[in-house]
Order: structure tokens, then C-alpha cells, then sequence
């Protein structure tokens, strides 16, 4: 028989924090989408690697050649994981932030750059100058289509970018990857995938999705900070000057005179200048590993609490979610919203302080996404509170939220809240 799925735990999920009335309580983490809870197995393979991590490709030594080899296979595993190709590279990074702006140093001379405006601010910011076309984001996700193929008719003729975010961080919601892979397609344009919010919940796959490159974050995964990766199509990137320059990127060096003769690196250590993160790639590889394994159970298991979750938000008097593409688009377990009357940094605080329950209050990185689409539910405010759920949330922490929420609207803050430092603090 085969075995029953199971979803894999997290380091944390027994943490306990303090309230403001003196009580501890277990820690409601409703934050995922900022950075998720490390999976037990990473924790495990970290400690086991932290005795023996050394300096990967350079030493002779044998603590040396272990590290090589679990950089190397951390590299097999993110291909596997996301589907590529075998002519594929797999650079490490830090984070999404960094892979995109790799790549936006990578493209060639002149290269058209297209995308939507309500973006990431690590999606839209690293494309800069006269190529870079920013098209308003539809009401309706079907829309985006047209408008993609509007805009690449309007770009000049030669190398063609589309930026493209998986999964919005604001709303959860699931862009149509494949309708506008094949519309960028048409057009002879590449695409780039910010799976920074879709990797950690669904599976992609670069080859069915048709796009040229994934870019994804490590804490985002179920791994700790400080590993990311950009994987996709090595051409640009083995012509393009190396992003940081420095050991490791280099062939050789030479002293001619007054100049260095340098010659780079292939792909993918031209991009990986300095010494390697070698225990962040092996975490972030066996968290991609464990996803794997599971995602059946992944996926039931969030959908359950999503649908669970939405249901008691919407028992809430005053709460207007926000959405990029209607309340029966497609999304991953993330759900941003403001309560008439109570600021969504006292809302954030209150959760924080009276329920030991962790969210975020803001405009996420995405300050025209979120801006509009307070807009649009008539809410008087610039920021939102942003519940998001995965590995580490369990149905208590659901109805935990819900209830404090409802008590909150109905009794207001069980003390008084005062802003320090620019944040709600009782
Ligand atoms: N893109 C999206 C959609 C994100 O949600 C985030 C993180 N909030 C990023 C990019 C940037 O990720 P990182 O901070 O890990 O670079």
C-alpha cells in the first residue's frame, strides 16, 4: 500500500509567547507568507551538516569535499524541484530580491522589459530606463492576456522580458501563468517567474509553465534566511559580466601593468562570487526535498484551513478583504483586509499582544498593489492586516484569529495601545 500522505512539521509549532495580561500561550504564527516556519526535517539536516560545512570547491580537505558535494546536489534538487531543463543553470542567491536583480544585470543591451504594476516591489524596481514598459494590472485575471499582448506589440524589436509574480503576496491570488507564458511566446519574449509566494505551496513546473526562469527565496520555503535561487536558461547569463565580482567568479587573474586581465567563471559560480552558502543551499534543498514528498497533503491541508478561514472572516462586522481579481480567483492561503474603525496596525498589535497570534500590517512591499486595492474595497486606509497560513498553522490557530478578531470589533482593544516607534504597542 502506498503510504498515507502526511504534512511535514515545523521547528516551532510547540513555541509559547507572552500576552499582555501575563499569560503564555502557544504562538499562532499567521505570517508565513513573510518568512515560514523551518520544517523540522531542514532543521535536522542543518545540524547535521553544521559540524562539517567548509569551504565548498577550493579546500582539498575532506570536511571540504563533503560540502562540494552537498552544494552540488543542493543544485540537482532545485532543478528537479521546479522542473527544469538539463541546460538549465541553478545560480544560489540570497533571496528573490537578489535573483532579480541578477538577472536584471544579465540581460542584454536593449532588452524590452514588460510587467504589471502591481508587483512586488522586488519585481518592479530592478528594471530600469527607457525599455521598461509598466502596464495597470486588470480587474480581471482573463484581461491580463490582452493587455500582456498589447504591450509586447509595443515594444521594439529585439530581446523581450516579461516579469511576472506567481502568487501575489498581498492577495494569495494565482496569476494565469500559462495563458501569458504563451502570449509572451508569441512575441518571441522570455518570462520570469517571482515564485517567492506559489513555490512553498503548489508545485511549478518551468517546462509545462513554458517560462525561462523561477526565482525563489529559501525563507520563504520552510528554511532559514539567507538562500535563494535563480534557475532558468544559462545563455544571457553566461554572456553577462559577473553581478559581484570577487573569488570564486574567476577563471584567472593576471597582473598586466597598469590593468588586470581577468577571466570569469562559467555559469553558474560566475554569479556566485565569494564563498559559498553551503549550509543555507543544503537547507533549502531538502526543504524543496520534503515539499515533494508531501505536496498532496500540503495542498489538502492548506486549502481545508483557507476555506475554514475565509468562512469565519467573513463572520467579522466591518472586514473588507482585499482582492486583485474577485473572491473566486484561484489562490494560495494568504488573505489581506482592514476593519472599519480600527487601524490595521492596531489590529496587528491587539492580535499580537491579547491572543499570541503573529501577522503583518502594512502595504507589503507592493505599495501600488496594495494602495489600489484598499482603493477598491472602499477602505479608509493605506495599510491592511495580512493573515497568511501553511505548514505550521493548525485549525485552533483559525478560530483563534476569528474569534479574537470578532471580540475585537465588538469590544474594541482589551487595553490601551499608544504608537512607539512608528508601531501599536500597549
Ligand atoms: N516577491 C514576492 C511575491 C514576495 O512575496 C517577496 C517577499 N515578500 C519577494 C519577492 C522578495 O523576497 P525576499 O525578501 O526573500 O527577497
Amino acid at each position: 500500500p502506498l503510504p498515507t500522505p502526511t504534512v511535514p512539521g515545523v521547528a516551532g509549532a510547540r513555541l509559547r509567547v507572552p500576552l499582555v495580561d501575563g499569560r503564555t500561550v502557544s504562538y499562532a504564527n499567521l505570517d508565513h507568507a513573510a518568512s515560514a516556519p523551518c520544517l523540522d526535517a531542514v532543521r535536522d539536516a542543518v545540524d547535521e551538516l553544521l559540524p562539517w560545512y567548509a569551504s565548498v570547491h577550493r579546500g582539498a580537505g575532506f570536511a571540504s569535499q563533503v560540502s562540494t558535494k552537498v552544494y552540488e546536489r543542493a543544485r540537482r534538487v532545485l532543478r528537479r524541484f521546479v522542473g527544469a531543463n538539463d541546460t538549465d543553470t541553478v545560480v544560489f542567491t540570497r533571496n528573490t530580491t537578489d535573483s532579480l536583480n541578477l538577472l536584471a544585470k544579465a540581460l542584454p543591451r536593449g532588452t524590452s522589459v514588460v510587467l504589471f504594476d502591481t508587483e512586488h516591489h522586488a519585481a518592479l524596481l530592478p528594471w530600469r530606463g527607457p525599455n521598461v514598459l509598466r502596464v495597470q494590472t486588470p480587474a480581471v485575471a482573463d484581461d491580463a492576456v490582452a493587455v500582456l499582448d498589447e504591450a509586447l506589440r509595443s515594444t521594439p524589436v529585439g530581446p523581450r522580458l516579461v516579469v511576472l509574480t506567481a502568487a501575489s503576496n498581498v492577495t494569495g491570488e494565482v496569476w494565469p501563468i500559462k495563458a501569458l507564458s504563451a502570449v509572451a511566446r508569441s512575441h518571441g519574449a522570455r518570462i520570469v517567474l517571482d515564485a517567492a509566494q506559489l513555490a512553498p505551496h503548489r508545485p511549478i513546473d518551468i517546462r509545462a509553465l513554458d517560462v525561462d526562469y523561477v526565482v525563489l527565496s529559501g525563507h520563504k520555503l520552510y528554511a532559514p534566511f539567507g538562500a535563494g535561487a535563480l534557475i532558468g536558461r544559462a545563455d544571457w547569463l553566461k554572456a553577462a559580466e559577473p553581478y559581484l565580482v570577487g573569488g570564486g567568479a574567476t577563471a584567472q587573474v593576471v597582473d598586466r601593468g597598469d590593468q588586470l586581465g581577468v577571466a570569469w567563471a562559467a555559469v553558474p559560480e560566475r554569479h556566485e562570487a565569494g564563498s559559498p552558502n553551503v549550509v543555507g543551499a543544503h537547507a533549502l534543498a531538502v526543504a524543496c526535498e520534503t515539499l515533494a514528498r508531501e505536496w498532496d497533503a500540503v495542498i489538502a491541508h492548506e486549502r481545508a484551513l483557507l476555506r475554514k478561514l475565509r468562512a469565519g472572516l467573513a463572520t467579522v462586522p466591518g472586514l473588507r478583504s482585499l482582492s486583485l481579481f474577485g473572491a473566486e480567483h484561484d489562490r494560495v492561503g494568504v488573505v489581506s483586509f482592514t476593519v472599519d474603525g480600527i487601524e490595521a496596525g492596531l489590529v496587528a498589535a491587539a492580535l499580537s499582544a491579547e491572543h499570541g497570534i503573529g501577522v503583518r500590517d502594512g502595504a507589503f512591499c507592493a505599495h501600488i498593489a496594495t494602495r489600489r486595492l484598499l482603493g477598491r474595497a472602499g477602505a479608509q486606509e493605506e495599510r491592511a492586516v495580512r493573515i497568511s497560513i501553511g505548514l505550521g498553522t493548525r485549525a485552533e490557530h483559525v478560530d483563534r484569529v476569528v474569534a479574537a478578531l470578532r471580540t475585537l470589533v465588538a469590544d474594541g482593544p482589551a487595553v490601551e495601545y499608544a504608537v512607539v516607534d512608528g508601531r501599536w504597542s500597549p
